[in-house]
């Protein structure tokens, strides 16, 4: 069981009031919030270890060197990576899957060659493919789902070729909550010779990850989802296949020798961190993830699907509601519309109760398209989220909706 007070008090933004209401945040999926240790460690690296990393041989240099580092094994242990060096620091998701779609492309990608999305795709994982597609002339294709949100795995199989270069898919969607089998997709890519990308923006802070396990080529995540700052990613890669990728920007830090005639690249995972990164953020990060790890990603994802379930009770017995997205293996995001209503007008009544949601397209609009909805109202729940809360949101969405109706 989670000691949910203690939990609770450890989020300091938790206790404030919002439109003279407490605070409810159900807007997880979108960023999270911060613990007290996770502010702290920024904070203290800002008023006690400030330097730059990598540089000097002097002592504030070098302990933050250590410090950065040491966040670095910190990722690799937590997703069981086998070299530190596979971790790389990014700016988050997007930016992990733009360096992918960038170095892997100029290393492995040729006209006619194809890369295998899924429907259920942020934006973030569509765009940099599509743009490939129009720049390089790849071929995109994209698995199919079924009403419940769940991708057509057969269908998968028939879109796999000798042709298939990369998949890249989501590990959990952020709009329908779906769990998708990607240790299984992971699997068959292999055997046609492609490599995989796990987008784990929405996994990493609700389920343990295994990327050995996994078999993943690549990995990534944000930060800032994870209860940790924003502005800080990672993005894992086999270290055979980072090897052969060529660095991503260019600039300080990613060289071994610099002539005007030729340069020489540094070793993983240098190669791809040019320019001064978001030493505060690293650390911040690592913080993060000691922090879920002394609650237990097991007990997290055990309680958050109480939630989840709890919640779905709740909204299946108020008329008019319809929940996109029922997969049998879900995470705690639950998306709805309410017959003929605008997400954005509840969002905003639920607002005023104090109620933070989600509404829109959530950076999902193929999967609009799929359901001909406009957008949906989003709840997607933490561990520091209450079935007392769900209670009172359930409340306050009655109310909103007879206002609105
Ligand atoms: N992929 C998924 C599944 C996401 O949920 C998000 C954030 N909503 C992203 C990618 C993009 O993450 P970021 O904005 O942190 O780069």
């Amino acid at each position: 069981m989670l000691d949910i007070n203690k939990i609770r008090s450890e989020f300091p933004i938790l206790s404030r009031e919002v439109n003279k209401k407490p605070l409810i945040y159900f807007d997880n999926g979108a960023t999270a919030q911060k613990p007290s240790c996770v502010i702290e460690a920024e904070n203290h690296y800002y008023r006690f270890q400030n330097a730059n990393i990598h540089r000097g041989v002097h002592r504030l240099s070098q302990d933050i060197t250590l410090a950065y580092e040491n966040a670095r094994i910190t990722i690799q242990k937590h997703l069981n990576a086998k070299y530190a060096h596979e971790i790389l620091f990014t700016k988050g998701t997007t930016d992990s899957i733009n360096l992918v779609a960038s170095s892997f492309s100029r290393r492995f990608l040729k006209k006619g060659d194809e890369v295998i999305i899924s429907f259920m795709e942020h934006h973030s994982n569509i765009l940099p493919w599509q743009n490939l597609r129009d720049e390089i002339g790849i071929v995109l294709k994209v698995i199919p789902i079924n009403n419940a949100g769940e991708l057509l795995i057969d269908e998968f199989d028939k879109l796999l070729n000798s042709k298939t270069k990369l998949v890249s898919v989501t590990q959990i969607s952020n709009t329908l909550g779906t769990i998708n089998p990607v240790k299984e997709i992971i699997s068959k890519a292999h055997q046609v010779g492609a490599k995989v990308l796990i987008d784990g923006a929405q996994s990493v802070p609700h389920m343990a990850v295994d990327v050995q396990d996994l078999n993943a080529d690549f990995f990534v995540f944000s930060g800032h989802k994870l209860f940790g700052p924003t502005g800080v990613g990672v993005l894992y890669g086999k270290e055979e296949i980072l090897n052969d990728m060529p660095p991503y920007q260019y600039g300080g830090g990613i060289i071994k020798t610099v002539t005007f005639d030729k340069t020489e690249y540094a070793g993983l995972p240098l190669k791809f961190e040019a320019g001064t990164p978001h030493i505060s953020g690293g650390i911040g990060l690592a913080a993060a993830i000691d922090y879920v790890n002394a609650v237990g990603l097991d007990k997290i994802s055990q309680y958050e699907h109480d939630l989840q379930v709890h919640a779905t009770d709740q909204l299946n017995t108020i008329e008019g509601i319809k929940i996109i997205g029922n997969a049998s293996n879900k995470a705690s995001v639950i998306s709805f519309v309410a017959n003929g209503i605008h997400p954005m007008d509840i969002g905003t009544l639920l607002d005023q109760q104090g109620i933070a949601v989600r509404t829109g397209h959530h950076c999902t609009q193929p999967l609009m398209q799929f359901y001909d909805i406009p957008g949906t109202v989003r709840a997607s729940f933490a561990f520091y989220n209450t079935k007392q809360e769900i209670d009172y949101f359930v409340t306050a969405l009655n109310k909103a909706l007879k206002m609105l109706n």
